[in-house]
């Protein structure tokens, strides 16, 4: 399964790092504050040293853990668990770890760190936060992994952090998006596309791999609990629909489709910045950047997809050359790709 675009993936995990980096000053304040500070959102440019935060650490996590897990054999929640877990525990305890992490990823890691207790005992099952699917790209980007791996690994992988059902679908959709569009997918059908997944996943609950994950939520079925997160994209989706119905470029997108601190918005504004922009990368990254909410995962994503979609080509040579974890993100860029 090989991808149509022939560097998605070198291309995918460097602009999600090249959007973190952008978004990384940005976070936290308003559009208005952020043009008085850095001026017009189309001219923003990217900081030096162009530091990324812990969505990108957490990438890379994910990505060394999912290398691991393969390398070991066919991948499954056997084999993807430890390394992934491994990984994050070890980000976790990194002295880098100062780029603004969220509480969630936190609180799930010291009690991963907990040697012999259970993943799942660690999940933050009532937690939605978009830390998990700013961090799943790689699930979507390595090669020769069957439909029903990539989206275990995709809720799996949420899960060690993240239980929620809408993370875990947020996450499985946006790993989902990235392969679409790795796969030559075009960017006017994307929304489509994923909402004929949100409806074939509705109450497809991965037991192999998340366990009694449900139980543990206090679920009345594993089929309702996650047909809830499956829902709740899908109205994101709706929400992202009408945005391109009317689409204002001008105007900070989390105005139409929510500031993405949670999973299915930073999905649904990511989406709206790269399909206001399919074929201008750099202006999709601006636009994720220049936004009231959770800039640096929104324009992380938007990255991801407009990589994905246009491979390596898409981006700067003087950004690339200066992008911090430069090298290993072309390492894995070249494994995948
Ligand atoms: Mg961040």
């Amino acid at each position: 399964m090989a991808s149509v675009v022939s560097t998605a993936a070198t291309g995918s995990l460097i602009g999600l790092a090249l959007g973190d980096a952008l978004g990384y000053p940005t976070e936290f304040k308003s559009v208005p504050a952020i043009e008085a500070a850095y001026g017009p959102w189309r001219g923003l440019d990217l900081p030096t040293p162009a530091y990324i935060t812990d969505d990108t650490q957490m990438t890379l996590a994910l990505a060394r853990g999912l290398r691991t897990a393969m390398e070991r054999g066919p991948l499954d929640a056997a084999t993807l668990e430890p390394p992934v877990r491994g990984e994050y525990v070890t980000w976790w305890r990194s002295p880098d770890n100062n780029r603004a992490p969220g509480n969630t990823c936190l609180t799930a890691c010291r009690l991963l760190s907990e040697p012999g207790s259970p993943w799942a005992a660690a999940s933050r099952t009532g937690s939605k936060g978009c830390g998990a699917n700013m961090r799943v790209a790689p699930i979507g980007l390595a090669p020769g992994l069957t439909d029903q791996q990539r989206a275990g690994a995709a809720q799996l992988q949420s899960a060690l952090t993240h239980g929620h059902p809408t993370a875990l679908a947020a996450s499985d959709l946006t790993a989902w998006a990235v392969r679409l569009l790795a796969q030559g997918a075009d960017p006017a059908e994307l929304p489509r596309l994923l909402r004929t997944y949100v409806h074939a996943e509705r109450t497809t609950y991965h037991a192999d791999w998340l366990g009694d994950l449900w139980q543990r939520a206090g679920a009345a079925s594993p089929e309702a609990f996650i047909a809830y997160g499956w829902d709740e994209c899908r109205g994101a989706l709706d929400r992202l629909d009408a945005a391109l119905r009317n689409p204002d470029p001008e105007a900070d997108p989390c105005l139409a489709t929510g500031e993405g601190w949670i999973a299915e918005e930073a999905l649904a504004t990511a989406l709206l910045c790269f399909l206001l922009f399919p074929e201008e990368p750099v202006t999709a990254l601006r636009r994720g950047a220049v936004t009231a909410g959770d800039s640096d995962s929104i324009a992380c994503l938007a990255g991801a997809f407009a990589g994905a979609h246009l491979g390596a080509d898409a981006w700067p040579a003087a950004w690339v050359d200066r992008i911090e974890h430069r090298d290993e993100l072309l390492s894995f860029g070249r494994l995948w790709d």
